[in-house]
C-alpha cells in the first residue's frame, strides 16, 4: 500500500502509539482528581502542553480540543463573543476549511460584517488581508497552508502588517497544515494531530497570554474554563509523542515533490494546480481529459492511495479551488498527493506509472 494522502489525515506513528497505551494503562486518573492517579494525569497534560508550545516557539498557552475544528470554532465565536463591543468587522479568506468557513457564516447572519478575501484577485495576498483590516476590524483569521493545493499564506507578514494598524484586532491562524513544518504566528493558533501522525480526536488551540477569548460550551470549568470537559490524557500523551517524532525539518517532501514534477512534466496535458511556492508534501494537478474520481479508483486497485479532494460536488467548482484561480476542467480532474516522511521515491515512480497507465486507459 502506498498512501499518499496525508494532508486528510496521517498513519499514527509507532511513538504516538505507545504513549497512548502507556498512559491508558499507567495514567489513566482524571486530571482533577486530587489524588496521586490524577496528579500524575496532570503532569502529562502539563508536559504535553510545554512540548507543544516549544514547537510553536511560543509563550502562553495551549488548550487541547477534540482537533482543530473545535479550536478554530472556539478562536472564531471565542474571539467575536469577547470583542463584539470593540467592532464587527472581520476579515477572512475565501480558501478556509470549512471549520473557519461555516463559523464565519454565521457570524455574518449574526451581524457581523464579514470580509472574505480571494487569494486569484490579488499580487500580493498578505497584504490585500493586511490592507482590509481597519481599526473597527476585531479578528483577521487566515490559514498557513490550503490544504487542497498547499498555498501558503505568510502569517509573520499579516500578523505584524495587521498589529501596527490595529493591535487590537485579534490575528488567528488556522496553523493544521503548516504546523511542524512552517512557522506559525498569530494571537492563536489551532492544530491538528492526526495531520502529524498523533491519534485522531485531538487538537490544540495555541491562546497568547493576553487574548480574551469566551468559551463556547460551559461545563467543569476544565483548562481555565476556555475548554470545559476531562482531558483526554491518553490522547495528549500521543501528541506529545508525534510532535517529538516529528522531525524538525523534513528534507525528503522537497525531493519527492521534485520528482514527481519531473514525472509529470514528461506526461501529456497535466497541469500543475500548486502553487510553485506551495507546501511541499502537497502536490495537486489535473490530469485533462479524466476525472478525478475515475483516477483515484483506478490508483486504488493498484494500491496506491491520493485524494481526489478538489474535485466538483454536485456539478459546481469548489469555492475554495475558484478563490485559487482553478478552472472548472482542471477542477473536474484534480487530483492530490500529499506526502509524509514514511514515502519514498519508489513509492513516487510507481505513483508515476500508475497514472500514465491510467491515462492510456481512460483519457477521453
Ligand atoms: N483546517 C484545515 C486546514 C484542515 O486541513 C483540517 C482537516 N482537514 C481542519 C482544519 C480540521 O481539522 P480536524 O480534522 O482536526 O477537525
Amino acid at each position: 500500500m502506498i498512501y499518499f494522502d496525508n494532508a486528510a489525515t496521517t498513519k499514527p506513528c509507532k511513538e504516538a502509539l505507545e504513549a497512548a497505551l502507556s498512559c491508558a494503562e499507567n495514567c489513566f486518573g482524571n486530571p482533577s482528581s486530587l489524588h496521586h492517579m490524577g496528579v500524575k494525569a496532570e503532569e502529562i497534560i502539563t508536559s504535553a502542553k510545554k512540548t507543544v508550545l516549544k514547537r510553536l516557539n511560543k509563550e502562553g498557552e495551549i488548550f487541547f480540543t477534540s482537533g482543530a475544528t473545535e479550536s478554530n470554532n472556539i478562536a472564531i465565536f471565542g474571539t467575536a463573543n469577547a470583542l463584539k463591543r470593540r467592532g464587527n468587522r472581520i476579515i477572512t479568506t475565501a480558501i478556509e476549511h470549512p471549520s473557519v468557513g461555516e463559523p464565519m457564516k454565521r457570524l455574518s447572519e449574526q451581524g457581523f460584517e464579514v470580509i472574505s478575501l480571494k487569494p486569484c484577485d490579488f499580487e500580493d495576498f498578505e497584504q490585500a488581508v493586511i490592507d482590509a483590516a481597519d481599526e473597527k476590524t476585531i479578528l483577521a483569521s487566515v490559514m498557513a497552508v490550503n490544504n487542497e493545493t498547499g498555498f501558503v499564506i505568510n502569517t509573520k507578514k499579516v500578523y505584524d502588517g495587521i498589529k501596527k494598524k490595529n493591535p487590537n484586532c485579534v490575528v488567528h491562524v488556522d496553523g493544521v497544515q503548516g504546523f511542524c513544518k512552517l512557522p506559525l504566528y498569530g494571537d492563536t493558533v489551532s492544530l491538528s494531530g492526526h495531520k502529524i501522525h498523533a491519534l485522531k480526536g485531538i487538537g490544540a488551540l495555541y491562546k497568547s497570554k493576553n487574548t480574551r477569548l469566551l468559551p463556547i460550551a460551559y461545563g467543569g470549568g476544565q483548562q481555565s474554563g476556555l475548554r470545559s470537559g476531562t482531558e483526554p490524557v491518553e490522547l495528549t500523551a500521543s501528541l506529545k509523542a508525534a510532535v517529538e517524532a516529528y522531525p524538525e525539518a523534513v528534507t525528503k517532501f522537497s525531493e519527492l515533490r521534485h520528482r514527481l514534477s519531473g514525472h509529470l512534466e514528461r506526461l501529456d496535458r497535466i497541469i500543475i494546480n500548486s502553487p510553485e511556492n506551495g507546501i511541499d508534501n502537497i502536490l495537486n494537478f489535473s490530469v485533462i481529459g479524466v476525472r478525478s474520481e475515475i483516477m483515484l479508483h483506478f490508483l486504488e486497485e493498484r494500491g496506491i492511495y491520493v485524494s481526489s479532494g478538489s474535485a466538483c460536488s454536485k456539478g459546481k467548482i469548489s469555492p475554495v479551488l475558484s478563490a485559487l484561480g482553478i478552472s472548472r476542467e482542471r477542477a473536474d480532474s484534480a487530483v492530490r498527493v500529499s506526502f509524509c516522511r514514511d514515502n519514498t521515491e519508489a513509492d513516487v515512480d510507481m505513483l508515476a506509472q500508475a497514472l500514465e497507465d491510467g491515462i492510456k486507459r481512460f483519457r477521453r
